[in-house]
């Protein structure tokens, strides 16, 4: 959408700390909630706002708000409902930032129980009086499971309880969690929506439907005039206001110019990714885990839940580090890089790195194990990716 203003094409970036209002009056209204607009960029930016509702539109959410980072968000959508004494139920599969968060959470009197198999039965199962919220990912990174998003949130909402989902790794090009039922969906923009690795940043997005009743969620009730948006209101006006982790308007830039071809890019990189992981797995000496392969345990549910494509994620088991750190050295081509969601193909060996800080047990859950290789496909021509990844496997052994 052109900017209304100057007719520019791309997004304008205001870089701008504050804004001056013709009024006292209308300074007051904007400030007491009651009028719309800009008032300091820690809460709110013209640039950000454009980028928000363009995620928020693309999820079919009523509302999103940035964040700093994928980290910042995830702590943003959690911070904002729960309480000393409240409990969490989560996946087991998470990224180690996450899995990382929630155990710093305990020390703020919020546990967190953990479903290791991704079985709604098994959620159903741990939930107590004092469960706030489900937390899963779409698909776990790197573990590689796949949430059940509609029958969690099902089960969810018998209970009274929002299910918020982290889709990170499918982005909206492969699913739109809200559809299926989820009320809250998170991404870290740092990745597949960005596509070329130059920014940090998170975003929450926010459902129409959950209630959010007052009485399991008392520190909505002062929003409670927003009636279902009270979440979102929340979110925005004490998190992100209070804990002040707001994106700068130029990171927001590079990453609306990301979003311009995410469809391109997400399309060109699951292909790949398929490609490179039949490839792969016509390999003895190595086990591929990627759910596009007709073997996988997931197979089924990420085939209807994601419009027959699988993500942009494989892991490789070459079965001793040694030889997984002799593929990673063999590779021309591919980055040797911590992050995901790259138009670059990027691999790492995530024990002795993202997970080296994590306990046995948290490793044991992401499905770190000592011989793994995660690999991020990017968008390159795949003959060169096959090329690389074929002259290393012929190496390794
Ligand atoms: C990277 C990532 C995050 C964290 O995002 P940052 O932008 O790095 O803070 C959260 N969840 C998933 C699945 C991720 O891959």
């Amino acid at each position: 959408m052109p900017d209304k203003a100057t007719g520019a094409t791309t997004l304008p970036i205001y870089q701008t700390a504050a804004y001056n209002q013709n009024s006292a009056e209308d300074l007051e209204k904007i400030f007491s909630l009651r009028k719309l607009g800009f008032t300091y960029s820690r809460i709110g930016n013209p640039t950000t706002a454009t980028f928000e509702r363009r995620i928020s539109d693309l999820e079919r959410g009523a509302g999103a708000v940035a964040f700093s980072s994928g980290m910042a968000a995830i702590s943003a959508a959690i911070m904002n409902i729960v309480e000393v004494g409240d409990e969490i139920i989560s996946s087991a599969g998470l990224f180690c930032g996450t899995s990382d968060l929630l155990r710093e959470l305990k020390s703020f009197g919020i546990n967190v129980r953990y479903v290791t198999d991704n079985r709604v039965e098994n959620f159903a199962e741990i939930m107590t009086s004092k469960t706030k919220l489900f937390y899963v990912e779409t698909i776990g990174n790197p573990k590689l499971d796949v949430a059940d998003i509609s029958s969690l949130a099902e089960l969810a909402h018998e209970n009274n309880l929002p299910l918020l989902v982290d889709s990170t790794v499918t982005t909206p090009y492969l699913v739109r969690p809200l559809e299926l039922g989820a009320d809250v969906v998170i991404h870290s923009t740092s990745k597949m929506i960005n596509g070329g690795g130059n920014s940090i940043g998170g975003i929450v997005v926010v459902g129409k439907n959950f209630r959010w009743d007052v009485e399991k969620f008392p520190k909505l009730a002062e929003f409670k005039s927003f009636g279902a948006m009270k979440y979102l209101a929340r979110l925005r006006a004490k998190v992100l206001a209070n804990f002040g982790s707001c994106p700068s308007p130029f990171n927001i830039f590079l990453t609306n110019v990301g979003l311009d071809t995410l469809a391109l890019r997400m399309e060109r990189s699951c292909q790949n990714a398929l490609t490179l992981a039949s490839f792969c797995a016509e390999n003895k000496n190595v086990e591929v885990n990627y759910p596009g392969l007709k073997n996988n345990f997931y197979h089924e549910l990420a085939k209807s839940q994601f419009g027959n494509r699988f993500g942009t994620i494989l892991t490789l088991k070459f079965g001793t580090k040694e030889k997984a750190f002799g593929f990673l050295n063999s590779l021309r081509f591919a980055l040797k890089a911590s992050n995901i969601g790259d138009a670059r193909t990027l691999v790492i060996h995530p024990a002795s790195t993202i997970y080296l800080h994590s306990s046995e047990t948290e490793k044991l859950n992401a499905g770190v194990t000592d011989d793994l290789v995660r690999v991020s496909v990017g968008i390159e021509y795949i003959v060169d990716l096959l090329d690389d990844f074929g002259l290393a496997l012929s190496k390794t052994w």
